[in-house]
């Protein structure tokens, strides 16, 4: 299967570099990526897909099945392709989307064989108001059996644990007045802020080392002289658990409120972006994806558990079994969300490793399309960790 999948894969080769390129001389924020999707789509269409677009009310949204016609799993790969103002594709999300796209296209020569059906989702937005939390709270996913994707790193990487993640922004309403000769007419609603800002730093002395909480003052008032009626903020809370998202969102509220009661304002909070939930990784796949790195490189593979970023993908891990590993695009380390990260995508290096990244999620994918025992296996690991409440699939309502 190694040789077939190798040989495919090579034949092809060339249209997924001018998908990735294309993207990467098009950079597109999230929710305006209509050059990207329509790129993704009409290879994908050129491949035998039936596209839907426009899934869940989302316009660079959607949804690319092929149906092998015989009874087997449904396969999803999700592609990203937003980018970041400024830096363009930072992320390398030109990579990773193309990484998905190219590995259904893949799978899809070989499924007639094995039976199933393989579907790309075509996910705006990562890098803020993920849509596959949309996509999620819709129960899309609930009509998949596996998802799979991989994301643009400096060393390969097994799926491993993210941060749940919940966005909040606080906004204090008082009253001007002159801030010499009438103060006393005033209500500050910038001392709100500070002390909700205060109390906030005061908590995190409390607060699991895993834990983060973070913010900026967008508004802080307009003048010296006048006392400000109205100050906004956004602040991030993550941590390793939906639980303790929970625990920790009501305690950085009770904050706002503290600011709110000392200073007379009125206090108004929202959910500025979609929170995101932490990412539970499927062993069963993860091994699956060990070892077909393994077939297709000789390169070291890390295996450490380190959470710290945030990724709309853990709410899909919430739904069904899924992994989101990484593939290196440089031999040496750059941060993510910088120019260089952009720039390597454009290497031969990252192009070798683009088409050996779909070489492996292609593999992942025919794995489970021909081993029932696997699938059975991932399944059943999705259910234990929703017993033990590990997994928490989205029931409905908003978190805060
Ligand atoms: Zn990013
Ligand atoms: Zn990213």
């Amino acid at each position: 299967m190694k040789e077939k999948i190798l040989k495919i894969e090579k034949g092809l080769s060339l249209s997924f570099k001018s998908l990735s390129d294309s993207i990467y001389e098009h950079p597109e924020l999230g929710f305006q990526e209509y050059h990207a999707s329509k790129a993704h789509m009409d290879l994908l269409k050129n491949h035998g897909f039936t596209i839907e677009p426009n899934i869940v009310n989302l316009e660079t949204a959607f949804m690319a099945t092929y149906d092998s016609k015989k009874p087997g799993p449904k396969i999803c790969y999700m592609a990203e392709y937003d980018a970041l103002p400024q830096i363009g594709h930072g992320c390398g999300h030109n990579m990773l989307g193309t990484s998905s796209t190219g590995a259904a296209i893949v799978l899809r020569y070989l499924l007639d064989e094995f039976g199933g059906q393989v579907i790309l989702l075509g996910t705006p937005a990562e890098e803020t108001s993920g849509a596959k939390v949309t996509m999620a709270r819709a129960g899309l996913f609930k009509q998949f059996d596996v998802a799979l994707m991989a994301h643009p790193d400096t060393k390969y990487r097994l799926s491993t644990p993210s941060l749940a993640l919940q966005p909040l922004a606080f906004e204090f309403f008082g009253k001007t007045s002159h801030a010499a000769s009438a103060p006393f007419e005033g209500i500050n609603a910038l001392d709100a802020m500070l002390i909700t800002y205060t109390a906030i730093n005061a908590l995190r002395q409390e607060i699991l080392p895993s834990a983060r909480i973070h913010g900026v003052i967008t508004h802080g008032g307009e003048a010296a002289n006048i006392i400000p009626d109205y100050t906004r903020a956004e602040f991030y809370i993550r941590a390793e658990s939906k639980n303790y998202l929970q625990q920790l969102t009501k305690r950085v509220l009770n904050c706002a409120k503290a600011g709110a009661l000392a200073s007379g304002c009125r206090l108004e909070t929202s959910e500025y972006e979609l929170p995101f939930d932490n990412m539970v990784s499927n062993e069963s796949l993860n091994q699956v994806f060990y070892e077909a790195i393994q077939l297709f490189t000789d390169d070291e593979i890390i295996t450490d558990q380190g959470a710290g970023v945030s990724l709309d993908a853990g709410n899909v891990s919430h739904e069904l079994p899924c992994i989101h590993g990484y593939f290196p695009i440089a031999d040496h380390d750059i941060p993510a969300h910088t120019l260089e990260f952009a720039q390597a995508t454009q290497t031969p290096y990252a192009y070798q490793k683009l088409d050996e990244i779909i070489c492996i999620l292609a593999y992942c994918g025919y794995k489970v399309a021909s081993d029932p025992n696997l699938l059975k296996a991932a399944k059943a690991e999705y259910d234990n960790q929703v017993k033990k409440g590990v997994i928490i699939p989205y029931q409905g309502g908003e978190s805060i």
